[in-house]
């Protein structure tokens, strides 16, 4: 194991079969930390989870089912026998499509996943919180989609907002007990989410193109979006909760009135 800055600490990290979760996983297991893999996708999470430097548990599991989270936490507590960091990051794009021709079926399914099951993973953290009686620091992934608008994303984007209630909600109860709950919102990050983008009209180029808008002109590699995840699960984020830092190059900050910088 390396020496870092969770050494001694158990992280769960959802949907790290892939992408950021994936690169979160790589990131907390080289600072020190055990870590618990959960994807849906069992192969993928098994294949993360063998590659990882340090103690790593792989658990097949879906987010937005209340038993598969009962299991991933039974299954961290009895490898590991506490956990004191989550990063809740499994999430979907869904269709793209506009308004009126959105289903309910999309729109529920992204909610499902998105919402509720990044509830279920924070109320899950937090009873564990309260069962092994020490408390720990928790991350959610939100978006650049937590912020702004996307004609062509609509669930996509109400779900990344209701991410920021869930942070503010959940960091207001777990302040008096230390328990810090922040957001991260990634911009444009080629991950498979990006892929999928890719194939619907207009979608590889149109991230490429607006990446090379962003103030630093270029889209962010997984790798810097799990730095900004293990600082907010770090002693270095100390005094910060409730907040959702954007990592997305400037994106969110660009005026499109007048936006060229
Ligand atoms: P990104 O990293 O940009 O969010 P990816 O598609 O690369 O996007 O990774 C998302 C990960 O989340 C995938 O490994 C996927 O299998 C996983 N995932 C998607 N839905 C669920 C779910 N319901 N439960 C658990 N993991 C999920």
């Amino acid at each position: 194991m390396t020496d870092g800055r969770f050494t001694g600490k158990t992280a769960i990290v959802t949907g790290a079969g892939n992408g950021l979760g994936k690169a979160s996983a790589e990131r907390l297991s080289s600072e020190g930390a055990s870590v618990v893999v959960v994807d849906i996708d069992g192969t993928a999470a098994e294949a993360v989870a063998a590659a990882l430097p340090g103690p790593a548990l792989a658990v097949q599991a879906d987010v937005s089912d209340e038993e598969h989270v009962a299991r991933y936490m039974d299954r961290a507590v009895a490898e590991f026998g506490r956990v004191d960091l989550y990063h809740l990051n499994a999430g979907i794009f869904g269709t793209f499509a506009t308004l009126p021709d959105i289903s309910r079926a999309d729109f529920e399914r992204v909610m499902n996943v998105n919402v509720t099951g990044q509830f279920l993973g924070l109320r899950a953290a937090f009873r564990q919180f309260h069962a092994q009686e020490s408390g720990g620091n928790i991350a959610l992934t939100a978006s650049i989609a937590s912020l702004t608008g996307s004609a062509d994303l609509l669930p996509y984007v109400t779900s990344k907002h209701a991410v920021v209630g869930l942070v503010h909600a959940a960091a207001m109860y777990g302040g008096p007990l230390g328990i810090r709950v922040n957001g991260l919102a990634p911009g444009i990050v080629p991950t498979d989410l990006f892929a999928a983008a890719a194939t619907t009209p207009g979608g590889a180029n149109d991230m490429e193109q607006r990446a090379s808008t962003t103030p630093l002109r270029r889209a962010g590699r997984a790798e810097e979006i799990a730095a900004s995840v293990a600082f907010l699960l770090s002693n270095d984020s100390s005094y910060i909760t409730g907040q959702v830092l954007p990592a997305d190059g400037g994106a969110s900050i660009v005026n499109t009135v007048r936006p060229s910088g």
